[in-house]
């Protein structure tokens, strides 16, 4: 009995130590979704659940080592060993990534068509609702984005995945744009998946990531 308390001891103090900037990271790009639920069993609902540290290791707080997992699937996750054949990392990389990939095509497929009906709507289209729709957009691509912007940055580098290039070209057809931002491509070009690009990269989509700096011209704070 005392060894699984020290264990849960051990475990809620790992837990707090994932920094909260990366909690935040992990817990969208996964929208709590389990990702063991997802690919074994198909079932892609919201799950209690906990950020489990794919090499066991609680001081490895690298978003690419953590993932979020149900209740049952952590526990069944970190009694693997090397007896029982439980899930690998690799294994749960693999349905992390194929989770990510669908969270984040859903996502797109929302707010795209959150898009179209705006721009059905032209007259509805205020001031307000684009500065809400380019903050949703760039803190989609990364949340640091809006806070370099919030902060008054003058020129923020970004790398865009092409689904978000679109829905970025989507709004600028707002004549109301320009007031807000202005966005320069700088011809470079990343083959990206699951964000590992440069340091300020947060762009998820699977693919590649085109080069833009953004000026921004206007306050988007609401
Ligand atoms: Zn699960």
């Amino acid at each position: 009995m005392g060894g699984c308390l020290d264990s849960e001891l051990i475990e809620i103090m790992a837990r707090k130590k994932v920094p909260d900037n990366i909690q935040v990271e992990l817990l969208t790009q996964s929208a709590r979704r389990c990702c063991l639920c997802f690919g074994i069993d198909h079932d892609y609902n919201e799950k209690s659940g906990q950020i489990a540290h794919l090499d066991n290791d609680p001081s490895n707080n690298k978003i690419d080592n953590l993932v979020w997992l149900c209740l049952k699937h952590h526990d069944k996750y970190d009694s693997s060993t090397s007896q029982s054949k439980n899930y690998t990392i690799k294994e749960v990389i693999g349905y992390r990534n194929s989770l990510y990939e669908k969270v984040n095509t859903l996502r797109e497929a929302a707010f795209s068509s959150s898009l179209a009906d705006v721009s059905n709507n032209k007259t509805a289209h205020i001031e307000q609702d684009l500065k809400n729709d380019i903050r949703e957009l760039l803190g989609r691509i990364n949340p640091i984005i809006v806070e370099k912007l919030d902060k008054g940055q003058i020129a923020i580098p970004v790398m865009i995945s092409l689904p978000k290039v679109n829905s970025l070209q989507q709004l600028t057809t707002n004549e109301q744009f320009s007031k807000f931002l202005k966005i320069q491509p700088t011809g470079s070009v990343n083959i990206g998946f699951n964000n590992q690009v440069g340091n300020s990269i947060n762009d998820l989509d699977q693919g590649y990531l085109q080069g833009y700096i953004l000026y921004p011209t206007g306050s988007l704070k609401s």
